[in-house]
């Protein structure tokens, strides 16, 4: 059985808390591995370390520094298909799809090598006489990322990549469920030329992520994961006098217009709505069918689709999804179904039951659907990460606009439709943070930032693009004058340029 430490100061090291936890093969039930849960004297180390390798590591030039990124993504291509397959092992989805969670991690990366043209500050030449006014952006220091299980590679690199990359030093506590591939990323920064200590990672829970929030040295921490603990984190995080930005828990919905090409709008919900288990945070999680007819339509295309979903182990290459994470989540996700069933919502495929024959301890559940769900009801209300998709009913347009804009989550969100005008007054008013017109799981490409509204995201900025930049510098602005000997005498007023 794998023993995964940390790794700080350039060294995969042993935890010596005496606490871990297990990390499972969702295909088995089975535990592969135990993940060390830091205490707060590890925290306190990786954090030193940190510090010291940062005023080194500061003072290496942009361009330098994106070199390191450059040979980062390479190392990364040639074993590409290793780091998929134990992504895939330890969290469950299938191979080409951790292909993917590498691949937009990677993309951030990318952008990340451009820093030397990122960091740029701003210059205005003879704001006075002799005199120019200049901005730099300077690292922030020692920063913390705490990330989610569902994207293993994607949201680590989403945190560090940029950060890294602006000068900082980065401590990651990854999700003590999946930790193989964020161990590895640390070795491959490693090997790629970063400094040690740059990049540290510890494994842990609640302790190491309190350890790092009541760390001074700890300047920002960004966090992705469920509400509850990003509305805690941002809190904490925000007393403590940092820079903290948290993304949270989602509930998107898909609107399909009485004028969408029907057939592509299925397509779309079946992979949006069941891909990864449902695990994923841009997951759609509500079809909002405007009218009877359209509605009508729908459930009919959408219950033989979701009936022949193929679930199946992450490493079996015709599956549609794999099993979840944990039995925990897997049996959060059957409860909600109950929930749903008794409140009254019409449960039209029912995945509860669902068995996979010679993996019957793995966490499979097959694909769920309901109709005539309501807003009032548990299933509506909650976010389920589970492959487990809510037909809500909406009588006209404004009232398909309204549900999104209500929620009180607000992350991603979709329109259907042949409509410009339709499709530009939803982008327009609707109260959510990212959307897609005929697109199903609209994640902005690295250069542009992703970021949901209302409870699924906490802070000014987002992830990647340039709010990353901002995120990981501070602005400084310098006012200089030469020839310095200009005699003025003392001068007892506000300078001003007039
Ligand atoms: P989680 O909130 O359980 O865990 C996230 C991180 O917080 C982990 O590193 C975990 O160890 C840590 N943590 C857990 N409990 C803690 C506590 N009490 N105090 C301090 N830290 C704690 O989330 P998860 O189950 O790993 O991930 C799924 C959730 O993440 C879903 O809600 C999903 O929507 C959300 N998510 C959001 C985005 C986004 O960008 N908005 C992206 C991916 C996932």
């Amino acid at each position: 059985m794998r023993d995964i430490g940390h790794f700080i100061g350039g060294k995969a090291v042993k935890g010596t808390s005496g606490r871990s936890s297990d990390v499972f093969n969702p295909n088995t039930g089975e535990v592969q591995a135990k993940v060390a849960l830091a205490s707060v004297a590890e925290v306190e180390q990786a954090v030193a370390n940190a510090e010291e390798a940062q005023r080194v590591w500061a003072a290496v030039n942009p361009q330098r520094r994106a070199r390191v990124m450059f040979k980062f993504l390479e190392l990364v291509q040639k074993e590409y298909d290793d780091l998929a397959r134990l992504l895939s092992s330890e969290h469950g989805k299938t191979f080409a799809d951790a292909k993917g969670d590498i691949q937009r991690g990677l993309e951030v990366v990318e952008f990340a090598c451009g820093i030397p043209h990122l960091m740029k500050g701003e210059h205005s030449d003879s704001a006075g006489t002799g005199t120019d006014l200049y901005s730099l952006r300077q690292p922030l220091g020692v920063v913390a990322g705490i990330t989610p299980f569902n994207f293993p590679a994607m949201i680590p690199l989403w945190k560090c990549a940029p950060a890294i990359a602006c000068g900082n030093s980065f401590i990651l506590k990854p999700s003590e469920r999946d930790p193989g591939v964020p161990m590895r990323i640390a070795e491959l920064f490693l090997e790629a030329g970063l400094p040690p200590g740059v990049l540290n990672v510890v494994n842990g829970d609640k302790v190491a992520v309190d350890a790092l929030l009541d760390d001074r040295r700890v300047k920002a921490i960004g966090f992705v994961g469920s509400s509850d603990i990003a509305e805690y984190i941002y809190a904490k995080g925000c007393a403590n006098g940092k820079r903290v930005q948290c993304f949270g828990g989602a509930k998107n919905h898909m609107v399909i217009m009485p004028d969408a090409d029907m057939d592509q709008a299925v397509d779309a919900l079946i992979g949006a709505g069941y891909g990864s288990a449902g695990e994923r945070c841009m997951a759609i999680s509500v079809a909002v069918p405007v009218g009877e007819k359209t509605a009508d339509l729908l459930v009919k295309k959408l219950i033989p689709r979701v009936e022949s979903l193929k679930v199946g182990p992450s490493n079996d290459p015709q599956a549609d999804y794999g099993p979840m994470v944990t039995k925990a989540l897997l049996n959060k996700v059957k409860s909600y179904v109950d929930a749903g069933v008794k409140e009254g919502a019409k449960l039209l495929v029912d995945g509860r039951n669902f068995k996979l024959q010679g993996y019957e301890n793995g966490n499979f559940i097959g694909g769920c659907l309901f109709d005539h769900v309501t807003p009032d009801m548990t299933i509506y209300k909650e976010e389920i990460f589970g492959p487990v998709l809510s037909v809500v009913r909406a009588k006209d347009y404004e009232e398909a606009l309204r549900l999104p804009s209500d929620h009180e989550y607000g992350n991603g969100v979709s329109i259907f439709t042949r409509d410009g005008d339709t499709a530009r007054d939803f982008s327009n008013r609707v109260n959510v943070g990212m959307v897609g017109v005929n697109f199903a799981i609209p994640v902005p490409l690295a250069y542009h930032t992703f970021g949901g509204w209302k409870r699924s995201g906490y802070g000014d900025l987002n992830q990647h693009g340039p709010d990353s930049i901002r995120f990981y510098t501070k602005t400084k602005t310098i006012t200089q004058r030469w020839p310095s000997g200009t005699k003025e005498g003392a001068e007892f007023v506000i300078p001003t340029m007039a």
